[in-house]
C-alpha cells in the first residue's frame, strides 16, 4: 500500500486543519462548550437594525444544555455531556455563538468571560461577533486574558461582498470586518472569521471572494453552505420562489464547490470546517443533511480530494507562480 502523501503543513489530510495545529500546539482535542451570555444583537434590537440578518435564526445555535440556565450550570452540563462524548479531550473552551457575544455594557461582559476562566476546567474562551461591535477597550481586555489562557475572537464576516451584505441585512460592510480583523490580529488574539456560501444568487463571485479571504490575517477560517431555516425572511422567499441566494440541493454540488474554494485558499490558512448542519427541526433546505450527516460528508469530500490529487492552495500556489 503507498505511503500517504504529506501536504505543506505536514499531516496526510489534504487541506491545513484548524484541528490538527490546535492538538500540534496546545497537545491535544479542543472540544468547544457552547455557552449562551444572554447577550442579544445590534441588528435586532434597533442600534443598526430590527429585522436581523435574512437567514439568521439564533434558535438553531443553542445547544439545549444552555437554554434558560445559569452559566455555571451550562458549563457542568456542557462538561458533562461532551466528556462522555469526547472522553479524549485535553482542553475545554467556553463557546460564546449565538448573538453578539461583545455587544451590552462593557463591565459585564469583562465579569461574565473573567467568571468563565475562573472555572479550573475551563482553558480559554471562543468569542462569535460582528465586527462593527469591537472595540479597543475590550480588544486590549481580550488581548490581556489572551496572555494566559487561549482566546479566539470569532468575527461573522459571511460575504466579501457589499451588495450581498445589504441584500441579507447584515447591517455592516466588507472593510468593517477587515478593519475589526487587523486589529485584533494585532493584539496576537488568534483570529477567525465565518462565511457562508450561497449568499449570492450565483456562484461566479466565488475566485474574487477567495482572494479577498487570502488577504485577511485570520488563523482559522470556517466556511458553510447556505442553509435556509425555519421562521427567517429566507424561509419566506425560498417558498415564494424568489430565491435571491443559491441553495446547494444536491451534495454532490457542494462537494465540487467547496473542493475549488479549498484549491484557491492559501495553504497557510487553516480551516476550522467547510460544512455545517443545522438540526433538521429547524432547516427547510437542503435536504440532504437528513440522509447524509455531515461527518460522513466531510469523509467523502476528503475521499474526492485525495482521490483526484486535489489540495487546499493547489491553484493557489499555480495562480502566484504565473
Ligand atoms: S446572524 Fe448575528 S448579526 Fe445577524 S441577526 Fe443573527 S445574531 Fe444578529
Amino acid at each position: 500500500m503507498a505511503l500517504p502523501m504529506t501536504y505543506p503543513w505536514g499531516d496526510s489530510l489534504p487541506y491545513n486543519s484548524t484541528a490538527e495545529r490546535y492538538k500540534e500546539r496546545y497537545g491535544g482535542r479542543m472540544q468547544k462548550i457552547s455557552l449562551s451570555g444572554d447577550f442579544t444583537c445590534p441588528n435586532r434590537d434597533g442600534r443598526v437594525g430590527t429585522g436581523g440578518c435574512t437567514f439568521c435564526s439564533n434558535d438553531s445555535f443553542v445547544p439545549f444544555y444552555a437554554i434558560g440556565k445559569d452559566i455555571d450550570r451550562q458549563i457542568d452540563e456542557g462538561l458533562l455531556f461532551l466528556k462522555e462524548r469526547y472522553p479524549r479531550t485535553a482542553h475545554f473552551l467556553g463557546y460564546f455563538q449565538a448573538y453578539t457575544n461583545t455587544y451590552g455594557n462593557v463591565e459585564e461582559i469583562k465579569k461574565l468571560y473573567l467568571h468563565v476562566l475562573s472555572r479550573p476546567e475551563i482553558d480559554g474562551l471562543v468569542i462569535g461577533t460582528r465586527p462593527d461591535c469591537i472595540d479597543d477597550e475590550l480588544l486590549d481586555f481580550f488581548a490581556q486574558l489572551n496572555e494566559k489562557h487561549f482566546i479566539s475572537i470569532e468575527y461573522g464576516v459571511e460575504s466579501t461582498d457589499d451588495d450581498t451584505l445589504r441584500r441579507v441585512n447584515r447591517g455592516h460592510d466588507y472593510a468593517t470586518s477587515v478593519d475589526a480583523i487587523c486589529r485584533t490580529h494585532e493584539r496576537g488574539i488568534h483570529t477567525a472569521a465565518h462565511f457562508i456560501w450561497g449568499l449570492e444568487d450565483t456562484l461566479e463571485k466565488m475566485p474574487q471572494q477567495v482572494n479577498e479571504i487570502n488577504k485577511l490575517p485570520l488563523d482559522s477560517v470556517k466556511f458553510h453552505q447556505l442553509q435556509i431555516i425555519r421562521s427567517t425572511v429566507m424561509e419566506k422567499k425560498y417558498l415564494s420562489g424568489q430565491k435571491d441566494f443559491y441553495v446547494f440541493e444536491k451534495p454532490q454540488q457542494y462537494a465540487d464547490f467547496i473542493i475549488e474554494v479549498i484549491e484557491r485558499l492559501r495553504p497557510t490558512m487553516p480551516i476550522e470546517r467547510f460544512i455545517s448542519e443545522t438540526p433538521p427541526r429547524y432547516r427547510i433546505a437542503p435536504q440532504w443533511g437528513l440522509d447524509l450527516r455531515v461527518p460522513q460528508m466531510r469523509e467523502n469530500i476528503i475521499r474526492q480530494m485525495k482521490d483526484e490529487k486535489r489540495w487546499q492552495g493547489r491553484i493557489f500556489l499555480l495562480n502566484s507562480h504565473r
